[in-house]
């Protein structure tokens, strides 16, 4: 049996990631693939939640932009991610993988609501659990989630899955070819070097709780059992 660096973790997917090349809507070889990643560390023992972006269907910051008002904006974008979540669950489960999804934001016909102590349950049960709905609070985001439900049921890393980016550069490696990849950095780094990682809040929630986060490419197949087992594939930030 493989090596468990990690046994409970949260993956931050955000929601380019469900969306292919396309960058918008739901790519479903994309949704496929991503499903059986996640199966194959659900099969080495491994207790997995999902956080969900939307950011491929919408996010409140483009409809303050539009002129709406920002808190209505930002409920529509937690609806994406449930949306996200659902499709994710969707997936999952035409491969066998037990899941839950559970809302920040009541919807009891299609999910449960978060509840701390049931989703630590499932997950002790072998169940995924897919958080939907963020923290449920505008003027937040999906990555302050990942860090709020990864220190609520004291998740040992936050994997954050990136499309076609393999770690942190010090500038984006798309437009500057000569940009180096960091592998380890503090969330200290990330702030004082504005490096684009996750938001602020969830940098400083990261680091008051001492999570770790590993930024690697999830479009390679294998690469989470990578970073599960340990390989140092991505970039780790130390909380
Ligand atoms: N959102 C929010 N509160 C939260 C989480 C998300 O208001 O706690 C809204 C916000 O409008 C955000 C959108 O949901 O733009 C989608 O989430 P995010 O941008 O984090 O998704 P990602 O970039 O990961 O796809």
């Amino acid at each position: 049996m493989s090596q468990l660096k990690y046994k409970r973790v949260i993956l931050k997917v955000s929601g380019e990631a469900l969306a292919g090349s396309e960058g918008r809507g739901i790519n479903p070889e994309v949704i496929a693939h991503l499903a059986m990643e996640v199966k194959k560390i659900h099969d080495m023992g491994v207790q997995i939640g999902i956080v969900c972006g939307g950011g491929n269907m919408w996010r409140g910051e483009t409809g303050a932009n539009l002129g709406m008002e920002r808190a209505q904006a930002d409920y529509m974008g937690m609806l994406a991610t449930i949306m996200n979540g659902l499709a994710l669950q969707d997936a999952l489960e035409n491969l066998g993988v037990p899941t839950r999804v559970q809302t920040s934001i009541e919807m009891r016909q299609i999910a449960e609501p978060y509840i701390r102590r049931k989703a630590i349950r499932h997950l002790e049960k072998g169940r995924v659990v897919i958080f939907g709905g963020g923290t449920g609070n505008p003027y937040f985001s999906t990555d302050t989630t990942a860090a709020l439900r990864a220190a609520e049921i004291n998740a040992d890393v936050i994997l954050m899955a990136k499309n076609g980016v393999d770690g942190v550069y010090s500038a984006d490696p798309k437009i500057y070819p000569e940009a180096v990849k960091f592998d380890e950095l503090t969330q200290l780094d990330i702030i004082a070097k504005d490096l684009k990682v996750m938001d602020r809040t969830a940098s400083s929630l990261s680091m008051d709780n001492n999570i770790p986060l590993i930024v690697f490419n999830v479009n390679e197949a294998g690469n989470i059992k990578k970073v599960i087992e340990g390989e140092n594939i991505g970039t780790v930030i130390k909380g």
